[in-house]
């Protein structure tokens, strides 16, 4: 289905105001994708470019000698404090909702054979993923300067202290997810700022720190940094679809369960699951530009059926971007039995 908007003339607008920067974003964006010791600082999903699918890089993926997440166990923390939205024309509740329905719907499936090609020195990935536990944090954001954002020592302290809440087991197989609202950025010294309105930046990011670091177990933590998608446009499911006779690009835009932003947010969180999964500590699976499974295939989104969905998950649909295969040396977004 082709619309040239999600859900308003607003949006078409927004598009149009950003164009000549999205255009001027789209190299360096590449750049930082490049840059040396990223891998030290959190490994970004970047914003899709202006006039196409993502551009991937060729090469398989190889081991790098790390651990990778044999079975994965997934914990969401929903940080919106009071007056905050995960979607300001739209439903904060459903957003939360079909972020954790995928995460409920997503281990064993199909869709997650493919991970189960990848190995480290002691096993094979499994097709196995369990959504443990979510939680919503009401308390303030923090504020730097006088502003509103987040930086990644927010978002460790985040993951810390919902661990010490609630007792969360911690270690190379868990994953946690930290959700905040709309319109608030995340800051990185080395990643820069998360997307802002198609003028720059990256979309989410995982990474790992030392719990000792925190007086914990001397274990590392592996993490996703997901800033509210609500209206970065860049990170939508969506297909270049041409140039309309101004010049402009227009898209496919994909929505299966009628919410473009929280649609968009879970394949943004599926592609940190899966590089979470094969390269937890950012020293196992890449390719030789430094890409994970995720980055290859970023903004592919294979074929799409009338109701702007690709993917089935436990009787559901969903858009979801693919994940990268050594099998197929390709993006896949099925298999019918796990590799091992
Ligand atoms: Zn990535």
């Amino acid at each position: 289905m082709f619309q040239e908007t999600p859900t308003s003339g607003k949006v078409i607008v927004a598009m149009l105001a950003g164009l000549a920067l999205v255009l001027v974003w789209a190299l360096p964006a590449q750049a930082a994708d490049k840059e040396p010791g990223r891998h030290h600082h959190g490994h970004a999903v970047a914003a899709q470019h202006a006039a196409s699918t993502a551009a991937a890089s060729t090469g398989q993926l190889y081991w790098y000698g790390g651990p990778v997440q044999n079975y994965t166990k997934t914990y969401a923390i929903f940080w919106l404090p009071t007056g905050y939205t995960y979607e300001k024309g739209g439903s904060s509740a459903n957003y939360r909702t079909l972020v954790e329905r995928y995460l409920r719907d997503v281990g064993g499936s199909t869709f997650a054979n493919p991970t189960t090609q990848y190995y480290d020195s002691s096993n094979w990935v499994s097709n196995s993923s369990t959504f443990v536990e979510s939680v919503l944090d009401t308390s303030p954001y923090p504020v730097h300067n006088g502003y509103v954002y987040t930086t990644d020592a927010d978002i460790r302290a985040e993951v810390v202290k919902w661990i010490k809440a609630r007792g969360w087991v911690y270690g190379i197989h868990e994953q946690f997810f930290v959700f905040t609202a709309s319109g608030v950025l995340t800051y990185d010294p080395s990643l820069g700022w998360s997307n802002n309105n198609g003028s720059t930046g990256y979309c989410a990011y995982h990474n790992t720190f030392s719990a000792s670091s925190y007086g914990m177990q001397n274990v590392q933590i592996v993490y996703a940094n997901m800033p509210g998608q609500d209206g970065h446009y860049p990170c939508y499911a969506k297909t270049f679809a041409g140039y309309n006779s101004s010049g402009q690009p227009t898209y496919y835009w994909y929505s299966p369960n009628g919410d473009y932003a929280a649609d968009s947010a879970v394949s943004i969180t599926s592609h940190e699951q899966f590089e979470m999964i094969t390269d937890p500590l950012l020293n196992a699976w890449k390719d030789a530009s430094g890409d994970e499974n995720g980055d290859k295939c970023a903004y592919n989104y294979g074929t799409v059926a009338t109701d702007t969905g690709n993917v089935t998950l436990n009787g559901h649909r969903y858009i979801l971007q693919g994940e990268w295969s050594n099998a197929i040396a390709g993006c896949a977004w099925y298999r019918a039995y796990p590799y091992h």
